[in-house]
């Protein structure tokens, strides 16, 4: 493949494009035009198969200045209180903006992991579905869950057939994620809701840490990197209508705060966590928004 064709935008087709950072070999790309970054080299399927397994959701390694090891996470399970705050006020944010008269709302997550997301979603009154490529969290969700999860693709829904279809974190993960906004555009209801979550790349914290941020340093899952333009180009082009883009914040234990921090920036982030030990606040709940992060909320029209 030439560079030309290597580099070429898949969001807006420009051929303009600089490496914006260097990771061990690979290079993330950002494209002069509309904004767009994305992974080069992109992992083959056989790459990728490796990283999305069982380890995937137990990479005690994770917190390591070794980009070879920075995948997945270090305890999901131990996270889900965390992450499941964060997902409730997502799910009342769709809720509210699709207006149920008093039939039930269907909700399909793509990437649903282990399933904190269709958890809350179902609490909430929504019916809800699941898609995911990890074999190993499928299997998981069947035997602590009733709802359906498969590793199905997007093209076999049918037509309007959902309310909301929601992505947590997982549209950077996607080969194509521009097909994946096309088909979510078909698969929803008129007035439907697409939701997602992903890093934003041109916020001031995310371009003052750079390639140290770990979701830039997850080279063996995240191939694409947005800013609130390329994400709003995407969903226009799409037919989509954004109504919200905000910074969204995540609830940490202060232990598992402190060691993503020295992981980044280890002058900092060590002495704290000698003092967090010694002190015993590794359990100690906190609230932290860096503005890396944004969820957006996009309504077919
Ligand atoms: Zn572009």
């Amino acid at each position: 493949m030439s560079d030309s064709i290597k580099s070429k935008c898949r969001l807006c087709g420009s051929e303009k494009s600089f490496v914006k950072y260097t990771i061990e070999n690979s290079e993330i790309r950002r494209c002069s035009d509309c904004t767009l970054m994305w992974l080069n080299p992109m992992p083959t399927d056989e790459d990728l198969e490796k990283v999305y397994s069982k380890n995937y959701y137990e990479n005690k390694e994770l917190a390591s200045d070794d980009a070879q090891k920075t995948y997945g996470y270090s305890d999901y399970l131990s996270e889900k209180l965390y992450k499941q705050i964060g997902f409730q006020k997502i799910v009342k944010q769709i809720k509210s903006m699709l207006q149920a008269n008093d039939q039930e709302l269907s909700l399909l997550e793509l990437g649903c992991g282990l399933g904190f997301f269709l958890d809350v979603a179902q609490d909430a009154g929504f019916a809800v579905e699941g898609t995911e490529f990890n074999k190993y969290a499928v299997k998981w969700i069947a035997n602590k869950y009733r709802f359906p999860v498969s590793s199905k693709k997007l093209d076999v829904f049918e037509d309007q057939s959902y309310d909301a279809i929601c992505m947590m974190d997982v549209i950077e993960h996607l080969r194509d994620p521009f097909d994946v906004i096309n088909e979510s555009h078909r698969v929803l209801r008129n007035g439907g809701i697409l939701t997602f979550t992903t890093m934003e790349c041109d916020s001031f914290i995310s371009r003052l840490l750079g390639e140290r941020l770990e979701d830039i340093r997850k080279i063996h899952e995240h191939l694409f990197f947005f800013t609130k333009r390329s994400i709003k180009k995407s969903l226009k082009q799409a037919g989509f209508a954004v109504e919200k883009i905000h910074y969204t914040g995540h609830t940490f234990s202060c232990g598992d705060l402190v060691e993503r921090i020295a992981a980044m920036v280890p002058l900092i982030g060590r002495p704290c966590l000698h003092l967090v030990n010694f002190f015993h606040l590794r359990n100690l709940k906190l609230y932290v928004n860096p503005r890396t992060k944004v969820t957006v909320y996009a309504r077919k029209i």
